[in-house]
């Protein structure tokens, strides 16, 4: 039996790839909700989704077994917990929370209620960042000794609103991309920061405080360090992931987006490799391990943890930023330095 979803949020994301993502993976998509019943049936009927609603009640109690949550980021904590205590599986979009002592509460009610939770971290789910961890697990580099990230990149006009005007809608390119890349260091590297120390500014996009680029540097359990940099303001740069390792480097480009593109390359002694990977959709792939997971197999591809280690890390990023001072990691306590 097909997963029935109900949308949390009249989104860009929900419709640029989770509608055609959940459908790709044998879902449906029964019902959206929006603050406003006007922009929820606008919606529905763009989307063909067959019902649209404007209070949270009202979408809960549709037959559904699932909600996605992809509203500003200061409602996932509220339209979280409603959704667990009705009961559902929640996958829902980063930062869980604005907080990661909120982010810890709904994974923990999660839990509590037996409920599939998920974050909806993509990058975990490319093909590309699939072979550099696998190729790293199985000693490809030797020990890996520093990571390098380059996700800076210019915010599309149709999205230059909340991200850039709302602080307390949980803007800001730290709880929008820094969320991501400490993900996909995590993920690719099989390792947890445990330090941080950012730089941030506000180069001409955000206003009321808000920062639009964030250069950070990381330590990790293992000794490994990382450099990061997330951008709003940046047309021409370009992505990137490298890895460097004591017998080798991945070298991986064009690899921090939404699509399954970019290439992987391997040096090492024995000259350059392009590595070969699975190019499916990258939410679509999400979609299928979340409903794998309702079946009772396996786990969802991020977490709840994995969604407060991201929230975490960002938000000590955040600290370091204000303090000047390196900042300790910690997804049990939050930043507390
Ligand atoms: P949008 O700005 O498109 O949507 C967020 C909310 O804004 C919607 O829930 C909607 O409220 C409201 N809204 C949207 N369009 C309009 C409009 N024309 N007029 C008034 N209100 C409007 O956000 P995104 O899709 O970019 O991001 C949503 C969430 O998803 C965020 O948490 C973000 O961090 C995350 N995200 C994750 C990505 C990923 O790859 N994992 C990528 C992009 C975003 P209502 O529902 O009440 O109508």
């Amino acid at each position: 039996m097909s997963v029935r979803w109900g949308l949390i949020g009249a989104s860009t994301i929900a419709r640029q790839f989770m509608i055609n993502a959940i459908r790709a993976a044998d879902g449906e998509v029964a019902a959206v909700m929006s603050s406003s019943a006007e922009r929820a049936e606008a919606y529905a009927r763009e989307n063909n989704i067959p019902a649209a609603v404007s209070t949270l009640d009202a979408l809960l109690n549709k037959d559904i077994d699932a909600v996605y949550i992809s509203t500003t980021n200061e409602l996932h904590l509220e339209q979280g917990m409603a959704a667990i205590k009705a009961g559902t599986h929640v996958l829902c979009e980063k930062p869980l929370a604005l907080t990661s002592a909120d982010a810890r509460k709904l994974v923990a009610a999660a839990k509590a209620a037996g409920i599939v939770f998920g974050t909806n971290h993509h990058l975990r789910n490319a093909g590309a960042h699939r072979a550099m961890r696998e190729a790293i697990a199985a000693g490809r580099i030797g020990k890996p000794v520093a990571a390098r990230v380059f996700h800076s990149v210019f915010l599309p006009e149709n999205l230059q609103g909340w991200r850039i005007t709302r602080p307390k809608a949980g803007g800001g390119v730290v709880l929008d991309i820094t969320v991501h890349d400490a993900d996909t260091l995590r993920f690719v590297l099989g390792d947890d920061p445990v330090e941080i120390s950012a730089f941030t500014q506000s180069a001409g996009m955000a206003d009321s405080g808000l920062e639009d680029g964030a250069m950070c540097i990381w330590r990790f359990k293992s000794g490994v360090i990382a450099q990061s940099h997330e951008g709003f303001t940046t047309k021409f740069a370009g992505t990137g992931f490298e890895v460097h390792g004591s017998e080798g480097s991945l070298i991986a480009t064009n690899v921090m987006t939404q699509k399954p593109i970019g290439s992987v390359l391997l040096r090492t002694a024995s000259g350059e490799e392009e590595l070969s990977f699975d190019r499916e959709d990258l939410y679509t792939r999400s979609l299928r391990q979340f409903h794998a997971a309702i079946r009772g197999e396996g786990q969802p591809s991020a977490t709840g943890e994995d969604g407060i280690w991201s929230l975490a890390s960002a938000e000590a990023a955040l600290q370091s930023s204000k303090t000047g001072k390196a900042v300790t990691i910690d997804p049990k306590l939050g930043s507390m330095n």
